[in-house]
């Protein structure tokens, strides 16, 4: 995210944490998710939020019965601060390696949004990667494997990352998926990132492809998981082609845009 505008004010308004699906938690706010896997060695948090909900997401991951200090690794979705503003707290707390995607790892170190963008981005505490990610790598703790798929545009390092579970009857497939909209990204001109349209263009292609049971993405209401959580109807499996659709045209209509405003 996103534009000048304050922060929508459920980034860091509380709810309780809830069970989402096998080892799989909610542990984030109304408007910005965190997700905790719990594993037999401990748990792996998805994402920490902003900055300001460092202590609401610890008193969340332990109301679900996990110590803090349980969690041994931190997956990043993308280097945006209402993603990862929390995160250097919560590894401090709890001792956990932090893993993520490689092109965002310089970002992170300095506590920057990555690429050049069309609004002022809000720094966030810097946090130091233990383990940049690429492609297919894989995280393994307690019998439990996430699998990264490089899935940028939205950042250089933007990762979604992917489980299996046991469902009823069948494996479910639970992918959470980085985030995919323009979000005030330069798309034309862009020194810092010279490749953006060609990646975000390749990763809908890669998510579109993807076997999604239950999409988990980082802003929870992009597949209303707070909601389907609590219908008992987060197995979708049309749901990811869905949100790629429509991001992929999204994002057409405003490459279009900013070509225009830039041929003037
Ligand atoms: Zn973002």
């Amino acid at each position: 995210m996103a534009a000048d505008a304050p922060d929508p004010p459920a980034w860091t308004q509380p709810i309780a944490p809830f069970h989402l699906v096998g080892p799989v938690d909610y542990v984030g706010s109304a408007g910005i998710a965190a997700y905790l896997i719990r594993t037999r060695a401990g748990a792996i948090l998805i994402d920490g939020t902003p900055e300001a909900n460092a202590a609401m997401i610890r008193r969340n991951i332990e109301a679900r019965g996990v110590a803090i200090r349980s969690v041994k690794w931190i997956l990043v979705s993308h280097a945006h601060a209402d993603h990862v503003g929390a995160v250097a707290a919560l590894a401090r707390a709890s001792g956990a390696r932090v893993a993520a995607g490689a092109g965002d790892v310089a970002a992170l170190e300095q506590g920057r949004a990555p690429g050049e963008v069309l609004y002022k981005p809000g720094p966030y505490p810097p946090v130091h990667v233990d383990r940049p990610i690429l492609d297919r790598d894989r995280v393994t703790l307690g019998g439990v494997t996430l699998t990264a798929r490089a899935t940028p545009g939205h950042t250089p390092g933007c990762t979604s990352w992917t489980m299996r579970v046991k469902g009823q009857g069948r494996p479910l497939a639970i992918v959470f998926p980085c985030s995919i909209t323009v979000a005030g990204n330069r798309l034309v001109g862009n020194m810092a990132y010279p490749g953006i349209v060609a990646d975000f263009r390749k990763s809908f292609d890669t998510l579109g492809a993807m076997r999604a049971d239950v999409v988990l993405p980082a802003h929870p209401e992009g597949a209303d998981v707070i909601g389907r959580a609590h219908r008992g109807a987060l197995v979708y499996p049309t749901l990811l082609g869905q949100i790629v659709a429509k991001s992929r045209a999204d994002f057409e209509i405003e490459l279009q845009k900013q070509q225009q405003a830039n041929h003037g």
